[in-house]
């Protein structure tokens, strides 16, 4: 398909042009990458109309059982809703997440929906970048709400809460000891917390969770002074709460643009993705480089064994990269 032809479909909402113009993007082949960015520059006046939900939360805690609910709630309000999963550990082929479609099996066959598993191929960066994109690619596609789904509790969530309007975490019915097992950081990205499973024998300690979390939630300063950071206890397994997230959404977005911080926020990240970008470009010229790639893998192991300074280490190597031309 040539880029015009792919250019033309994606934008008449073509799923399957979306996925095309994905892997495009996803390809280690430069001119492929070329392609899809070219696409996506053509594209970029026609993105941004999305609501980008980040999702995210240790694993077993009912993740694609919600985004399934959810996404179906969703389409039924109306909207046309893609799913971004995000798995920062694997390599593709493999991983927790990958070929998971089955776990979304009635919202995959949904017209309206889109899903797309995607491997960040092991870098902080990759996950960044290439769902940054994505999302504007389902943007471009017509996809009103993008949820980026992501597993664990690290790294990956602070680089899916820099590309996203919306962070919401998703945990488990758990007592005191397991909810400090939560990291602190991630409870802070939060801008919505869900405790899932509150049906069943589960109920009581999904909401005396939710309550401990409300009390912790306190203590931290609230990222945004207009918005309390909601604790909810829901069921995605019996649909309870499920609607509701969708009103919590919307009154997010209504008090963030209020006051332009929705905006803000959104400017805040093109900034830092574009400082990203940089960094990434300029370090991979530099390890490339002559003079630094042949020799970095022996100045990085003495650094490691503590013959050199760090300091003295990269002096070492940037004094011959910039005297380079
Ligand atoms: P993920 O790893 O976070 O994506 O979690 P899954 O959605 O795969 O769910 C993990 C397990 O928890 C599955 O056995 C689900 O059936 C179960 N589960 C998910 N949501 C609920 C819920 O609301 N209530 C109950 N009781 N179980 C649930």
């Amino acid at each position: 398909m040539t880029g015009t032809a792919l250019f033309e479909a994606l934008r008449r909402g073509d799923r399957r042009a979306l996925a095309r113009a994905i892997t495009l993007l996803e390809s280690s082949r430069p001119d492929d990458r070329e392609k899809a960015e070219e696409v996506i520059e053509t594209l970029l006046p026609e993105t941004g109309g999305a609501v980008r939900i980040g999702i995210s939360g240790p694993p077993g805690a009912g993740k694609s059982t919600f985004i399934e609910r959810f996404g179906l709630e969703g389409l039924a309000l109306g909207r046309r809703v893609a799913v971004l999963a995000v798995d920062p550990g694997s390599k593709r082929g493999g991983g927790a997440i990958l070929g998971d479609k089955t776990r979304m099996a009635e919202l995959a066959r949904a017209p309206a929906a889109f899903i797309r598993p995607s491997s960040a191929g092991g870098s902080r960066g990759g996950v960044a970048r290439r769902t940054r994109e994505t999302i504007l690619l389902c943007e471009a596609a017509g996809f009103d709400a993008v949820l980026v789904e992501t597993v664990g509790v690290g790294q990956a969530e602070t680089a899916v809460a820099e590309i996203v309007d919306m962070f919401v975490l998703i945990l488990p019915p758990a007592g005191g000891d397991e909810l400090q097992g939560i990291k602190r950081g991630v409870v802070e990205l939060a801008d919505l917390v869900l405790v899932n499973k509150a049906d069943g024998e589960l109920a009581g300690m999904a909401h005396r969770t939710a309550a401990d979390y409300t009390s912790a939630i306190g203590l931290i300063r609230p990222p945004y002074p207009e918005w309390q950071v909601p604790v909810r206890a829901i069921s995605a397994l019996e649909g309870i709460g499920i609607r509701e997230v969708w009103d919590d959404v919307a009154r997010f977005r209504a008090a963030l643009e209020y006051t332009g911080a929705w905006s803000r926020r959104r400017a805040e990240q093109a900034r830092s993705a574009l400082w990203s970008e940089i960094g990434d470009s300029l370090v991979d010229h530099f390890r490339a480089a002559p003079g630094v790639a042949e020799r970095l893998a022996a100045i990085e192991e003495e650094v490691m064994a503590g013959t050199r300074t760090p300091t003295a280490a990269a002096r070492a190597l940037l004094g011959p990269f910039f005297s380079q031309d």
